[in-house]
């Protein structure tokens, strides 16, 4: 059994996990990055396609594909919950992560604090940020102080979902969600980085989110445990809401404010990139496994004991 992935966002973390734990490992690259993974030892592990697309068609029988970011951005969330590969994670929970609606349905369900959603642009009382619908990277949002503001800077023919504006500083809490140890771990922390929304803007216009990377972070304990709480309630959340189990790796989104309160305003269902600054441990995986254990390699780990309890299928959903 192989571990595959495509050669972006967390492929280093990812492959290079699936290889100290002993799986051989195929990387989808496209013939200009073919230098840059080879420089890292991966020669022997490239796959040259030339289009993203193309491993839609490959033959699913002896690869488990580890989905990360670029997966959603380059192939889409549609193609691949259709797509007959092996993925390990939930489809059900990519499909809840690609609709803005249901996306806030299980935050909210999970009775996790979110910012309030304002549903049409005349409800606007107080200050907002304006998303568009299925954005990557924040293209197109904007910022508003009140409702005519955000008709200043509304584009015609756009839909946006408004929410309101949380000051605070950005926190992204990645977790483990094992299936064969039945436990929670969770991972790390980190803040993402945006141009140049977190840079000092010297006037006044409108900020990009467009990010640039992540920066470590290490909580307060006290925060640490109320966002242990933030996931456990999101795993049952998820549950009761679909009947369904999240496997493996997941991102909770959020904003603290200077109370001191969470705002959970995003989840992804995979491996962030934010966990890339983990390699090779977290603060927290290292006191959990007494080695070094980053998020490539723990899922590795997990496939590899899932399988011993011939238990891998309850993991690709
Ligand atoms: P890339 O392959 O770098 O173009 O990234 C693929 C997708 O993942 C894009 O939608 C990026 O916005 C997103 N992405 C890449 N790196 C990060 C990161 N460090 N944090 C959040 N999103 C990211
Ligand atoms: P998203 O596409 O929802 O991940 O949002 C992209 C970026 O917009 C986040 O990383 C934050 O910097 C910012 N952002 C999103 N939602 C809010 C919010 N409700 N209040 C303040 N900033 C936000």
């Amino acid at each position: 059994m192989k571990i595959g992935t495509i050669a972006s966002h967390s492929a280093l973390n990812i492959v290079s996990g699936a290889r100290i734990e002993g799986f051989e490992t195929i990387l989808f690259c496209p013939p200009e990055r073919k230098d840059f993974y080879a420089s890292f030892g991966f020669e022997n592990s490239l796959a040259i396609i030339d289009s993203f697309d193309e491993v839609l068609d490959m033959s699913p029988e002896n690869i488990i594909m580890v989905p990360h970011g670029s997966f959603v951005a380059y192939i889409g969330a549609e193609k691949l919950i259709k797509s007959e590969l092996k993925i390990f994670g939930s489809r059900k929970l990519m499909q809840w992560e690609a609709d803005r609606n249901l996306k806030s349905k299980l935050l909210k369900n999970s009775g996790l604090k979110v910012p309030r959603e304002l549903i049409s642009i005349d409800d606007i009382d107080c200050p907002v940020i304006a998303k568009t619908h299925g954005a990557a990277g924040g293209k197109g949002y904007f910022i508003a102080k009140n409702r005519d503001d955000a008709y200043r800077n509304m584009q015609p023919g756009v839909e946006y979902v408004f929410q309101e504006y949380i000051v605070g500083t950005k926190v992204f809490v990645t977790y483990f969600h094992s299936l064969a140890r039945d436990r929670l771990e969770i991972f790390g922390a980190d803040i993402r980085y945006e141009t140049d929304a977190d840079a000092n803007l010297r006037f006044d216009a409108q900020p990009s989110f467009v990010v640039v990377g992540n920066i470590p972070l290490v909580l307060r304990e006290s925060t640490l445990a109320r966002y242990f709480e933030i996931g456990k309630s999101f795993v049952k959340g998820f549950k009761e809401l679909t009947g369904g189990v999240i496997p493996g790796p997941f991102c909770i989104e959020t904003i603290i404010d200077r109370n001191m309160e969470i705002y959970s305003f995003e989840f992804s269902g995979r491996i962030v990139a934010g966990t890339n600054i983990w390699m090779p441990y977290s603060p927290y995986s290292f006191i959990t496994h007494q080695e070094k254990m980053w998020m490539g390699r723990r899922i590795a780990r997990e496939i590899r004991e899932l399988l011993d309890k011939n238990l891998l299928d309850e993991a690709l959903l």
